[in-house]
């Protein structure tokens, strides 16, 4: 005997079993699509989960490895299959609900995709792709008729019980749940995930200091389930039972701030454009929410602006806590969580830093490569961001083409680029392919877009680059206005002129009613490139 400790399997049942034994009085709240609340306590979930995970093996005949597809809003039901799809062995493949149905029929064939769980509001796209991808099995989660060929979500969870599940331990390093990325080159490539990442993911979450997530919390992930692995809070959530409040279909200001104070949610997170929404309704009804439970809102995904972190603090008392991640990542990267170092300077000095995306979660490890190689953690020096860590993905699944996304040494190129302090503070100048090169320099348009979204005239600010015959590219601004408001170029360049050199400022700024999203909610700036492609030739840069 070698006196090591336990080999302890880290994986999602003892997740459930622990959030079954020690929270079970703790509460799982819905908001269903007629508007209604349902509630439920994880006593009541775990046994449901854990029939899911029976019915699937027992009644359609799925085994180890088999994937179960999920195209849902947020809601208890698709929690149940969150966890119980890989208690029972099997792979929950989260379907993005904006996706196109070619996109959807691709991803869900290259997974491999053998059953469906769809929530029957969402039944005119389920059409769109159901067919085509070929799924053995469609199930229906939600109130109203069975869609023809459907089997209903309750009636798979009554064919089985709790006990019919094989009493055995799942290996920590097989795939509990993947995600397709929403990259915008080549076709959606799909990140797996471990029982092992989860587990380790969740722990590190729940981390003093990362996000800080206990028993204590009331969280309301407003981040679909569908994207990157709804940052980790089913998963975190049950681990440390906090009780969860899911928001169904309803993602609107009002809806989430109604449900912020009706269930005195303590921790909330989704991309910059839904807090926009969020912020626009505190605005334009002071007084009318109590927010006073919101510890925490956790921004990611896009950059949160200075302006926004700002507005949020100064004028409703509400705190975000920034943080970066990615699809390949679980996908928690970084936390803008500040430490006693930057604690101790001016309020001024706090919001840049909280603007910024932050240091690494444990296990987490980075680095920045430029042209010359690996650059020095100076602040200033630009490179891509390289990262390796528990959860970070080591291939995309059966994408050969992918492989150049690693390095010889296998660390991930994320394909950000960052300037990192000397003590491990990251900031997120760009994608790659979306700096403006100008005159043999990197302007940063998430630098740009953040100060134009400061501008008390701005709603929204693209900044992409567009081709110039005397300097490579300039950056154009493609604004959305404030309703009633008004600016114009001069005013806007007037407004950044303090903050950039010179040569940074754009010279051409396009006013338009909406910029187009991608299907997470990010600034699509490949359709932009498109429709601006062809600018004038600066003169004045
Ligand atoms: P996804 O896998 O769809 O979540 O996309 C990951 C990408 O989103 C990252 O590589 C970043 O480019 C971007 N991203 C995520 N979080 C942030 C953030 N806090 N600030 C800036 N960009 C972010």
């Amino acid at each position: 005997m070698d006196g090591l400790i336990m080999d302890y399997e880290l994986n999602v049942p003892a997740i459930l079993r622990r959030g079954e034994q020690l929270f079970g009085d703790k509460e799982i709240v819905t908001r269903l699509p007629d508007k209604s609340w349902q509630r439920y306590t994880y006593a009541e979930f775990a046994p449901r989960a854990r029939r899911l995970a029976a019915a699937l093996r027992k009644e359609l005949g799925m085994g180890d490895g088999d994937r179960v597809a999920t195209f849902a809003w947020n809601h208890y039901q698709h929690l149940e299959t969150y966890i119980g799809v890989p208690v029972g062995g099997m792979v929950t493949h989260t379907l993005n609900l904006r996706l196109h149905p070619d996109d959807l029929t691709y991803i869900a064939t290259h997974a491999g995709d053998r059953v469906l769980i769809a929530d029957k509001v969402l039944w005119p796209l389920v059409e769109n792709f159901r067919e085509r991808a070929g799924f053995e099995h469609v199930i229906a989660i939600g109130d109203g008729a069975t869609p023809d060929g459907a089997i209903e979500y309750e009636d798979l969870l009554a064919s089985a019980e709790p006990g019919d599940l094989p009493d055995r331990e799942i290996d920590e390093r097989s795939a509990a749940a993947m995600c397709y990325t929403s990259g915008t080159t080549g076709q959606p490539k799909g990140a797996l995930y471990s029982h092992r990442a989860i587990a380790l993911h969740s722990l590190a979450s729940a981390m003093a200091g990362v996000l800080s997530v206990t028993e204590n919390d009331t969280a309301l992930p407003v981040v679909p389930m569908f994207h990157a692995n709804a940052w980790g809070f089913p998963f975190t959530c049950t681990l440390v039972g906090a009780k969860q409040v899911f928001p169904g279909p309803f993602l609107d200001g009002e809806s989430l701030l109604e449900a912020f104070q009706q269930e005195k949610v303590t921790i909330t997170a989704g991309v910059p454009t839904i807090w926009m929404g969020i912020l626009a309704e505190l605005d334009a009804n002071p007084g009318k929410y109590d927010t006073s439970s919101v510890r925490a809102m956790v921004v990611g995904g896009s950059a949160a602006p200075q302006s926004m972190i700002e507005a949020f603090e100064k004028r409703h008392g509400l705190r975000i806590l920034h943080a970066w991640g990615m699809t390949e990542m679980c996908p928690l990267g970084t936390v803008s969580e500040l430490t006693s170092r930057e604690r101790a300077l001016s309020d001024e000095e706090q919001f840049r830093y909280r603007a910024k995306q932050g240091t690494p979660a444990p296990f987490v490890e980075m680095r920045a490569r430029g042209p010359e190689g690996i650059v020095p953690w100076d602040g200033a020096a630009m490179g891509e961001l390289e990262v390796r860590g528990v959860w970070v993905s080591s291939a995309y699944y059966e994408t050969p083409e992918g492989a150049d996304r690693w390095t010889d040494d296998g660390w991930f190129k994320t394909g950000d680029i960052v300037t990192i302090e000397p003590h491990g503070y990251i900031e997120i100048q760009d994608r790659s392919k979306d700096l403006v090169k100008s005159g043999g320099e990197w302007i940063s348009t998430v630098a740009l877009e953040n100060a134009l979204m400061g501008h008390p005239a701005v709603a929204e600010a693209a900044v992409i680059a567009v081709p110039d015959e005397k300097w490579s590219e300039r950056p154009l601004a493609v604004v959305v206005l404030k309703e009633g408001a008004s600016a114009a170029d001069d005013e806007l360049r007037e407004f950044l002129a303090p903050d950039f050199a010179k040569w940074w400022l754009p010279e051409r700024f396009e006013f338009v009613d909406e910029i187009p999203k991608t299907a997470v909610g990010k600034f699509r700036k490949t359709a932009l490139r498109e429709k601006f492609a062809s600018a004038q030739p600066a003169e004045t840069a």
